[in-house]
């Protein structure tokens, strides 16, 4: 596949959503009809092959992502809600921000046990909610082989949190 300069089109805005945070805005993407083509076709070219059974969104922004992914590679796709959005029986776990907590859900029945899954969000910061929505997965049954984020902060130390897992990101920022 032809490569494309994602850093031209991502969106960069300083101090936010805090005073000394450069936040990587991945709606700038989405406006661009061909750079988002670029993204969903790489990841449909590089996961096609890796024998995965289902993917899982992290939400929100990594529904954009993984929705058309998963309809791509004709894939059942599993939603990571926050909490109190699902209405089944769900699975739930509570993890640590940089500041606070999050608690995040998935539908115990959708749930694929025995398959390998790839979780899929935007961005890799200290990899701390694809760890807890990847130990919700395994909890469930299902084997967590692939996690994916278009960008990755790497500086952030997510590769030892996630070592378990094969890392995939399009953009990495020191
Ligand atoms: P982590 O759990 O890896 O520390 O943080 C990753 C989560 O925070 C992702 O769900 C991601 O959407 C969000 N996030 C943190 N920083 C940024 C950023 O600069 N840009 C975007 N788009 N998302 C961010």
């Amino acid at each position: 596949m032809k490569e494309f300069n994602l850093d031209d089109v991502i969106r960069k805005v300083p101090d936010f959503p805090k005073p000394g945070i450069l936040f990587y805005d991945i709606t700038s993407i989405m406006m661009n009809p061909e750079a988002f083509k670029w993204v969903l076709d790489k990841m449909a070219e590089v996961f096609s092959s890796r024998n995965i059974g289902a993917v899982a969104a992290v939400e929100s922004r990594g529904f954009i992502f993984a929705a058309p992914l998963a309809e791509k590679l004709g894939l059942p796709l599993i939603l990571v809600r926050k909490a109190g959005k699902l209405p089944g029986e769900t699975l739930k776990k509570s993890y640590e921000l940089e500041y606070g907590e999050a608690t995040i859900e998935i539908h115990k029945a959708d749930i694929p046990v025995g398959k390998n899954v790839l979780i899929v969000d935007d961005l890799l910061a200290t990899g701390g909610t694809l760890k807890a929505a990847a130990d919700l997965l395994i909890e469930g049954g299902a084997e967590v082989t692939d996690v994916f984020s278009v960008i990755g902060l790497p500086f952030l130390n997510y590769s030892e949190v996630l070592k378990d897992f094969k890392i995939t990101t399009f953009i990495d920022y020191d």
